[in-house]
């Protein structure tokens, strides 16, 4: 696809943004490789917080450990947002999972239902993935620590898009009757966004835990947890502690994964049964 859709529609999406305008500064690209990648250049030439950058079409998206997320031009809405804490804060634990509670209150204002968490932070309808986001650290600056979140999510996947057990992606337009414009989207993205890092700077990720585990996909199901360099890890999954640690039960003990190198997928016997994921 080399379509680029029609460039976001600034003054609308500030006057949509109403008070937590003043809050963001949005700049927007019609290509770039990653929203993430040029925006973490722009931190370390000391960008401000809430600088947001959204681009027509992303041409590497990035996912964790290296895996890519694909935005198709004019299907999906990739953007950024550069967010630094006060000085002194503690490391943002928890803080990819506190993102996706901000990214399933948006889609509920946009009225999607069914929004669900798969740990440490994609978005899930009925299972497939609507969006994904990638937490990453900014370099110190005053001794504020910042990162820099990136967004992806579809809006409407093109015909042939990938489907198969690596790739079971799906789009608002399927699960909405009207679709929201582009700056409708992100405008809800962004207040959510900023909210939720307003909380999470008083209060941490307990602040959003309730909220995280109201959406959870996989709450009391059999799961498997895949590394690289270990044997895969089977439990239940028993929900997230303050720091967002996943909650493993397995035959050992309830163990406490943190997100690092690890992935979470359904186990065999689940995927068979009613899988969520
Ligand atoms: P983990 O469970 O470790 O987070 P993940 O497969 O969800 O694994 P991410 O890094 O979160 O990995 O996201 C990248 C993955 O998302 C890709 O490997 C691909 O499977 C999937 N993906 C890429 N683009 C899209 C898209 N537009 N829609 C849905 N899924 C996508």
């Amino acid at each position: 696809m080399t379509d680029l859709p029609a460039p976001l529609d600034l003054p609308r999406l500030k006057s949509l943004l109403g008070d937590v305008a003043p809050r963001l500064d949005v700049d927007a690209l019609p290509v770039c490789d990653s929203t993430s990648s040029v925006l973490m250049a722009r931190a370390e030439a000391g960008a401000p917080s809430g600088s947001v950058l959204v681009c027509e079409r992303q041409t590497a998206g990035r996912g964790r450990r290296g895996r890519s997320w694909i935005a198709p031009a004019g299907g999906s809405l990739a953007f950024s947002l550069l967010w630094r804490f006060a000085p002194g804060s503690k490391p943002p634990m928890g803080l990819s999972l506190a993102v996706g509670v901000a990214v399933a209150r948006a889609l509920e204002k946009l009225g999607v239902t069914g929004a669900a968490l798969k740990w440490p932070n994609d978005v899930l309808i009925g299972g497939r993935k609507l969006a994904g986001i990638l937490v990453e650290l900014a370099p110190l600056r005053n001794r504020s620590m910042a990162v820099v979140i990136g967004i992806g999510i579809n809006l409407l996947l093109p015909e042939g898009f990938p489907d198969g057990p690596d790739m079971r992606a799906c789009d608002l337009a399927s699960v909405l009757s009207a679709t929201p414009s582009r700056p409708e989207v992100l405008a809800a993205l962004l207040r959510e966004l900023v909210r939720a890092l307003d909380a999470f700077q008083s209060g941490g990720f307990a602040a959003l835990r309730g909220d995280w585990l109201a959406r959870h996909a996989h709450q009391d199901r059999a799961v498997r947890l895949l590394d690289e360099h270990a044997p895969a890890l089977e439990g239940v999954c028993r929900g997230v502690d303050e720091d967002g640690a996943l909650l493993l039960e397995t035959e050992a003990g309830v163990c406490r994964i943190l997100a690092g190198e690890v992935s979470l997928r359904p186990s065999e016997s689940a995927r068979d049964a009613d899988d969520p994921a």
